[in-house]
């Protein structure tokens, strides 16, 4: 196979999908919307992107030239510049990146961030690359090698709109701060793109922690307010330990909280007494998993699902809680550590069952409110600590927490009715002073 013969197995057919399926969020958006009194025009304003960009990106890659397919969605901007990660994946489609932009502005609204939502989503499908290179997988060189060269195309590409700041990328699946690296290469602007690498023009410490700390902090918040235990010694059990489950399970841990089980993409753990999480992250970084981990149980993924501990915390992927698993589900509370990892349907039975689902745009925040500090620190040049940054992420989901819970209790909803209602109404709000709708 040639280089030339690579676009032709990625057509644009392949990206360009004709129907926008009917997702959790447009589910969720359109009963808040209905409930605020919102007409249809309006509703179809609040759920629609602004703009979507489909893109051929022709990349010069190892002296080759390989044609990726790309999707840019710019969902909403009326409170602040589109904010939302560039993604390096084999499965990219116009809807499911549109889909993660409205996530965005629904994130940035509920706590509070003057960001709206947007996303990147390039096409690359590694199978396809380590076969065009006579390359053997796993190869992580060649791998970073794919993502660099990927984004540093789309950095030229897009310059102007990263360097005018309309939209503000940040990491996703398959791209990280080394790729974010080489978007301020080409804007050498620090307040372009966050996410950057430590020790680099306008980084942030605490940034690769900020989404797990917010997780745990919104845990701890869930588990004495709303279940009325104390958050020590109370029990939980996390799907995922990357860079957000690994993190809320440390921080988690730190509180006097019982991690029993975890559970990732090769297997899972249990310990009743609770696990050493600094020892399973020892165990994770040389063996790729936290399965074989001992003193701890054999665990799957499909146990997780009916153990019985207070919260549990899905922290991998999305559309796991499904309708199937949620009547076994012995939890009392869910925070979404993931996007979207519950189902619209799952969460209606999770709501009959009087099970508490804290949704993602709030569990989950606290990387974009990191963002938010590392754009306004880039764009002051002033520097600020870690605690700074951990304690500015309590403070912004933390009243982003209070006014979901008063929410609830005025209009008698559940918390993501309650979640998803205080962001669209933001977002109108906004929409509304400016003319945007
Ligand atoms: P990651 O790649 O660092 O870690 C993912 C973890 O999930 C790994 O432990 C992996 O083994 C596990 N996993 C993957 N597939 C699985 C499966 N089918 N079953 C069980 N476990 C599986 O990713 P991350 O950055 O921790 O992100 C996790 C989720 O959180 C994603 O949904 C992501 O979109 C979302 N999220 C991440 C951030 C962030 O700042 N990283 C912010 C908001 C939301």
């Amino acid at each position: 196979m040639n280089a030339e013969e690579y676009g032709t197995l990625m057509p644009l057919e392949d990206v360009l999908e004709s129907r926008q399926p009917l997702t959790r969020s447009i589910a969720l958006m359109r009963r808040a919307c209905e409930s605020l009194g919102l007409s249809q025009v309006v509703t179809a304003n609040l759920v629609s992107p602004q703009e979507v960009r489909v893109f051929r990106l022709p990349c010069k890659i190892l002296g080759k030239i390989v044609t990726l397919w790309g999707v840019l969605a710019l969902h909403n901007n009326a409170r602040g510049p589109f904010k939302g990660g560039i993604r390096l994946s084999g499965d990219v489609t116009i809807w499911e990146t549109v889909e993660l932009a409205r996530l965005m502005t629904l994130k940035t609204a509920v706590t509070d961030t003057e960001f709206g939502g947007g996303k990147t989503g390039i096409r690359v499908d590694m199978d396809e690359m380590y076969r065009l290179f006579n390359r053997q997988p796993p190869d992580p060189e060649f791998d970073k090698i794919i993502s660099l060269d990927a984004v540093e195309y789309y950095a030229q590409a897009t310059r102007e709109i990263f360097a005018s700041h309309t939209y503000v990328p940040a990491p996703d699946l398959g791209t990280g701060p080394d790729e974010m690296a080489f978007i301020f290469n080409e804007t050498l602007d620090p307040a372009s793109v966050t996410g950057k690498p430590e020790g680099t023009h306008g980084w942030l410490p605490g940034r690769r922690e900020a989404t797990g700390y917010g997780v745990a902090y919104i845990t701890r918040r869930v588990m004495e307010e709303m279940l009325g235990k104390q958050a020590a010694g109370s029990t939980v059990a996390i799907q995922g330990f990357g860079n957000v489950g690994g993190h809320t399970a440390r921080y988690l841990a730190e509180a006097g909280l019982k991690v029993v089980a975890i559970t990732d993409a090769h297997g899972g753990i249990y310990h009743g007494a609770g696990l050493d999480i600094a020892a399973v992250e020892e165990h994770a970084r040389a063996r790729g998993t936290v399965a074989g981990f001992t003193p701890a149980q054999p665990f799957t993924n499909e146990q997780l699902w009916s153990l019985e501990v207070d919260v549990l915390v899905p922290a991998a992927v999305g559309n796991v809680i499904t309708e199937a698993n949620a009547p076994d589900i012995r939890a009392r509370a869910i925070v979404e550590g993931a996007n979207m990892p519950t189902t619209v349907e799952a969460m209606d039975v999770l709501g009959q069952r009087g099970i508490v689902v804290v949704p993602d745009i709030l569990a989950n925040a606290g990387g974009v409110v990191a963002s938010m500090e590392e754009y306004s620190r880039s764009l002051s040049a002033m520097k600020v600590t870690r605690d700074e940054v951990f304690a500015t992420i309590e403070k912004s989901l933390g009243t982003a927490f209070d006014n979901c819970r008063e929410r609830m209790r005025e209009k008698g909803v559940r918390m993501s009715e309650a979640a998803v209602g205080l962001a669209v109404e933001r977002v109108y709000d906004a929409m509304r002073r400016r003319r945007m709708t």
